[in-house]
């Protein structure tokens, strides 16, 4: 029997109209993806119930515990419909942004779905059309309006998006929208929510707040997108705030410039790595496979070096969403992430100090004396999951098998890095009757398997206090 291999890097795929039935996804998560994005920028209620009964029933289907993040939209600001949805702009032209405008005419006044002038100031730049169409703020017209003074020639679209990459949002980002789909978000089945467009930590204790107010214990992600949240007074606070990062680089790009994303990314990655924070590195991953059943060299690169660099998740937007090869994208991704884990270490990075405590200093030791004895795998009892995440922290090159009598914790930590989680059978088991019975199975191959096993000789959390060597003939 030849041992198989999981990826330690996951995938998150983004559902959307490419992807919209229960054979689709159930195909996702076969390929597969081990977590599922609900982008809140598009779509109804109507269809987040369908989408995440569809993901429950693929993932008791095939016995594999997934996470559903709820992607909040912040301030993504988009303009209205336009009379015929387009207008061709110049430079010098000056347009006014209104937000009580409901139809447009087809003049220099348009309709957008936010009050610029409530937080914009003169001279500050506002790109349209993910960046196409620059210009700058001439004057506040109004409570609702702004003029602004186009800086090229080209022309806008219906409903594309705008950046405001000098503005501060002064720790006022969730709108209207993001109050309503956090609180109907609560009741649902979501394990981690994520926010567009932080600026700052505040950002993420305000949305911490509110999620604790409806009840919800979702985990936080904190999508790193402005010039703001990558200043150096920001970044790191945001990283030991939040639960989680993803480096978003579709906007980021927009608002900072293309060229400092690879920097970034690499930063956000260690800055994660060193406080135990799960990363998620985003956008155009894949992205010529929303045309092409093929990706190109340099995204299967891409991957590659985000596994390198050690990222706990590689996500999909367009490719699962709107593509014609969503299935295919999720496979390509999975043979890169597999391959490279194989023949490349992730690079190493230093922890911070204040991670020198209790159970990190017990999972990391665990993680470094499995990776000194050359072990199979580790295999983890965790009630919260700190344990299994800590551990992942560590990056080791072989599974963790993570123990739950969760499930919340389960679909949690099918995003944390090498974590296979499995539901602890109402027998009972404990993690070495786990280890035998996957040994049994093929899992650690055919002759001896090495393990290390960590868990709490009392239950429940923070207890975990004991490091064992099993080795099964
Ligand atoms: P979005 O976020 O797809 O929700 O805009 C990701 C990004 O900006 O890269
Ligand atoms: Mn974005």
């Amino acid at each position: 029997m030849s041992k198989p291999i999981f990826k330690r890097t996951k995938i998150l795929a983004t559902i959307g109209p490419a992807t919209m039935s229960q054979e689709k996804v159930s195909e996702l998560m076969a390929a597969g993806a081990n977590g599922f994005r609900l982008n809140f920028s598009h779509g109804s209620y109507e269809e987040r119930t369908q989408q995440i009964e569809w993901i429950r029933t693929a993932s008791r289907e095939q016995d594999k515990p997934v996470a559903i993040l709820q992607d909040l939209q912040g301030p993504k600001i988009r303009l209205g419909i336009l009379k015929d949805n387009m207008l061709e702009v110049k430079t010098g032209d000056m347009l006014v942004l209104d937000s009580e405008i409901a139809e447009h005419d087809g003049s220099f006044n348009l309709p957008v779905q936010y009050n610029l002038a409530s937080k914009m100031k003169v001279g500050e730049p506002l790109y349209m059309f993910d960046g196409k169409i620059r210009s700058i703020v001439r004057e506040i017209v109004s409570e609702t309006a702004i003029k602004v003074e186009i800086q090229n020639d080209g022309f806008l679209m219906s409903r594309k998006g705008l950046n405001l990459p000098d503005t501060d949002f002064g720790g006022d980002i969730l709108t209207q929208k993001d109050l309503e789909d956090i609180e109907w978000g609560a009741s649902r089945d979501f394990d981690y929510v994520s926010l567009s467009f932080v600026q700052s930590a505040s950002d993420i204790v305000d949305l911490r707040q509110r999620l604790l107010t409806f009840g919800s214990e979702a985990q936080i992600i904190a999508k790193i997108e402005t010039k703001s949240a990558i200043s150096p007074e920001n970044l790191e606070k945001i990283v030991q705030l939040s639960d989680g990062v993803m480096v978003a680089r579709g906007d980021l790009a927009v608002e900072a410039g293309a060229e400092i994303v690879p920097v970034v990314q690499r930063r956000v990655i260690t800055l994660c790595r060193k406080h135990g924070k799960m990363v998620i590195v985003a956008t155009q991953m894949m992205g010529s496979m929303v045309d092409n059943p093929e990706p190109s060299r340099a995204e299967v690169s891409d991957v590659a070096n985000a596994v390198i660099q050690g990222a706990d998740v590689v996500m999909l937007s367009d490719e699962t969403a709107n593509g014609k090869y969503p299935i295919e994208a999720v496979e390509s991704m999975r043979k890169t992430i597999l391959y490279t884990q194989e023949h490349s270490d992730v690079m190493p990075v230093a922890k911070s100090e204040s991670r020198q405590k209790n159970d990190a200093v017990i999972s990391y030791t665990a993680a470094r004396l499995a990776r000194d004895l050359n072990a199979d795998a580790i295999v983890a009892e965790t009630d919260t999951g700190a344990t299994a995440v800590n551990i992942g922290a560590f990056r080791p090159n072989m599974p963790i098998i993570s123990l739950t009598d969760n499930l919340k914790t389960a679909q949690k930590l099918a995003l944390n890095y090498a974590t296979r989680v499995y539901m602890r059978p109402p027998e009972n088991c404990h993690g070495v009757d786990l280890a035998r019975d996957l040994k049994n199975e093929g899992y650690f191959g055919d002759g001896v398997a090495t393990l290390v096993l960590v868990n709490g000789h009392r239950p429940g959390a923070g207890k975990t206090d004991t490091i064992r060597v099993l080795t099964l003939e």
